[in-house]
């Protein structure tokens, strides 16, 4: 079997004196869709954050069997590792078409020039910021913006994406599209790492969950089988 694509061993993080997460291990295969649920304050956006190299951590990543000796930013957008936060960080008064362009950046810097064809496969994963190309992304709504988060960061073609609450703010009807759709990037060769609080709908795409509580891993599992487990049910699922 390959390396897996993400895998973190003993991954630990402090501010200051709080250790906000404790020796995690964790793995995202190819083409895995993998959840991370928890109550709040759990440690789930610190994970991303310190996988992605925005925070310092201790411990060992390695991307694809490449240990990556000191997790940078750079390092991680090299080799093909993309972050939508939970803010989701858009330019209001920039079109749709400008904040994806932007996205496209780390490319075009590297000199690949394949911006103009990376916007039509996002805007087949997301039609609807085709429709709404030329809009301010400040007058979108809040779906459409959690749209034009993932596709920005689409355009520098991930191989896994980490997403930070993509429901968060969102009607239920609207997180189930986004989550459809986070769940179908695996037919676009991309992985996904989801963070979400709202356990029923991301076990809902996931194909692998881990239980982060207290800044480790609690339960890890099939996400299928956490649904039916007990425990999340009642601590997790509780409300319908
Ligand atoms: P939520 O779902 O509420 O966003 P979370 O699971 O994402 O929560 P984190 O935001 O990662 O949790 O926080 C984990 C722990 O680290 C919390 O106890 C939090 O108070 C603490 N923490 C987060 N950021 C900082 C910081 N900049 N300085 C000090 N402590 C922090």
């Amino acid at each position: 079997m390959s390396a897996p694509l993400l895998q973190l061993n003993d991954f630990s993080v402090a501010y200051r004196e709080v250790q906000a997460l404790h020796s995690v291990d964790l793995e995202v295969r190819d083409g895995e869709i993998v959840t991370v649920i928890g109550p709040n304050g759990a440690g789930k956006t610190t994970l991303l954050c310190a996988a992605m190299g925005l925070l310092p951590s201790s411990g060992k990543v390695h991307l694809s069997g490449e240990h990556i000796v000191r997790p940078s930013v750079e390092a991680m957008v090299a080799r093909g590792v993309g972050l939508v936060p939970e803010r989701r960080e858009l330019f209001g008064e920039m079109s749709v078409h400008d904040n994806l362009l932007l996205g496209g950046f780390v490319r075009w810097r590297r000199g690949q020039r394949d911006q103009k064809a990376r916007m039509e496969e996002v805007f087949d994963i997301f039609p609807r910021l085709r429709e709404r190309h030329a809009q301010m992304a400040s007058t979108l709504s809040g779906g459409e913006r959690q749209m034009l988060a993932i596709g920005r960061a689409l355009m520098a073609r991930p191989r896994l994406l980490m997403l930070d609450e993509p429901s968060l703010g969102l009607a239920p009807l609207i997180v189930r599209e986004v989550l459809q759709v986070v769940s179908s990037l695996r037919r676009h060769g991309v992985s996904v790492l989801l963070v979400e609080q709202n356990a029923r709908a991301a076990l809902q795409v996931a194909d692998r969950a881990y239980v982060l509580e207290m800044g480790a891993v609690a339960l890890t599992g099939a996400a299928r089988e956490l649904l039916n487990d007990r425990r999340i049910i009642d601590t997790y699922l509780g409300m319908g």
